[in-house]
């Protein structure tokens, strides 16, 4: 490979930072470049739902300034990348620079999705950025009533968040339970349990018909006909992959960018990594992951792929975490929605429950259950039968 013109990551995030720490651990030489549209230094955003939105963390960047001039890794802030030219190996950013790459990666992550219908009121936010964290952190000072839509992780992690903070939260959610979709029904019941236990406002099964008020919001009415006092909205409905600028590339796009197992797009030199990129599993499945611990597992993956070195082999037992209140839920494995759900412990808060299908377990959920979750890995990785963890 040739490295004159050097490897370009496209994205400000964790999927950006872990690539280039990740080169520069490989022995990759040659230039580095990282091209963010944010002014920040790349960070972490697991904590923007929770510290930071709390008031008691600041600083999310994952490593200091100093880090990137000691290992050669050049900084370009606050530009996006409006375009590719994948034939030229050429990338063009709003600023009107191109720039010349051998290997292009891509980890532009995520756009949080919206509700097109709403008005165009001040105090409907979204979070997914370090300043909108701060901005909902500073509204939420001042803030008495909020609605939180969509009780997805992001959605149930802010209500909590918002609930330390004092306000009276609403957290409104179309389907049977929070995190349904993910976790199915009967856990989503006990993660709605804790947030009603700490004041909480739960309302599920219903979607939201409208939003009003007069400059600022002030109303948000349900299908049901309620009508809830808000200064605050929050849309937690999910998000869409970063990738309206690779429109017309020729780069192969189906919900993120289409990888091979090892992060390679459809093409040449062009490279896929994080929120933004579905990868094919070892099932040959496409699937893209949106949770922190894949980040770095598929660094490991793509840079020695993209190097030429020994792949080695990807990780099987994927892992995320939520934090709400002082309860950490884990989920180990692949648990699906309507996979059979064994709750072998709940005290009321905490709780385990093991998911089946066929006979096999797929996964262990926990809340506030740390060592007995890590504990079931070995079983889910060997597609152990679900006796030997209930016997
Ligand atoms: P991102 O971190 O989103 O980074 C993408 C970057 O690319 C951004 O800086 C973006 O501005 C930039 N960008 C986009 N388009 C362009 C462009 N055209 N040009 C230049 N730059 C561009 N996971 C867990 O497992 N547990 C958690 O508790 C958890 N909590 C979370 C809480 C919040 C609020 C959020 C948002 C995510 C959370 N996650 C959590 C998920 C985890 O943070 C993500 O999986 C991780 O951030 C993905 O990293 P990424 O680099 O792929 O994307």
């Amino acid at each position: 490979m040739s490295t004159t013109a050097g490897i370009i990551i496209v994205g400000g995030g964790l999927a950006a930072a872990r690539t280039a720490e990740q080169l520069r651990r490989s022995e990759f030489s040659g230039p580095i470049t990282i091209v963010s549209d944010e002014d920040h230094l790349p960070y972490d955003r697991p904590p923007l739902s929770k510290e930071v939105l709390s008031g008691k963390l600041d600083d999310v960047t994952l490593k200091p300034a100093e880090f990137y001039a000691e290992n050669d890794i050049t900084l370009l802030l606050g530009t996006a990348a409006t375009s590719v030219d994948p034939q030229a190996k050429q990338l063009t950013l709003a600023d009107g620079r191109t720039l010349d790459y051998d290997e292009l990666v891509i980890a532009t992550g995520l756009v949080p999705k919206r509700i097109p219908s709403l008005p165009d009121l001040a105090g409907i936010r979204v979070l997914r950025s370090y300043d909108e964290s701060m901005a909902l952190r500073r509204q939420a000072g001042s803030a008495r009533h909020a609605v939180v839509i969509g009780a997805g992780f992001i959605g149930c992690e802010v209500a909590a968040s918002l609930r330390g903070l004092g306000v009276n939260v609403v957290l409104v959610e179309p389907q049977p339970a929070p995190l349904a979709s993910v976790l199915g029904q009967q856990i989503g019941e006990l993660v709605a349990r804790l947030h009603r236990d700490e004041g909480v406002d739960v309302r599920c099964g219903v979607g939201v018909a409208d939003v009003r008020g007069t400059g600022d919001v002030e109303k948000v009415i349900l299908d049901d006909g309620a009508e809830l006092d808000a200064d605050l909205v929050v849309v937690g409905i999910g998000s869409t992959p970063a990738t309206g600028w690779l429109e017309g590339s020729g780069i192969e796009l189906d919900n993120g960018v289409v990888c091979d197992a090892t992060g390679r797009t459809s093409t040449p030199h062009v490279w896929a990594i994080g929120d933004v990129a579905s990868w094919r599993n070892t099932f040959g499945k496409q699937v893209r992951v949106e949770h922190w611990s894949n980040v770095a597992d598929q660094a490991r993956v793509l840079v020695p792929a993209m190097l030429g070195q020994d792949v080695p082999a990807a990780v099987t037992v994927p892992y995320f975490w939520s934090d709400q209140y002082d309860v950490k839920i884990q989920c180990l494995g692949e648990p699906g929605a309507d996979d059979t759900v064994h709750v072998v412990s709940d005290d009321g808060r905490k709780f385990l429950a093991y998911y089946e299908r066929d006979g096999v377990v797929t996964g262990v959920v926990g809340g506030g259950m740390p060592g007995k979750v890590m504990k079931a890995r070995a079983k889910i990785a060997a597609g152990a039968p679900i006796s030997d963890l209930l016997g």
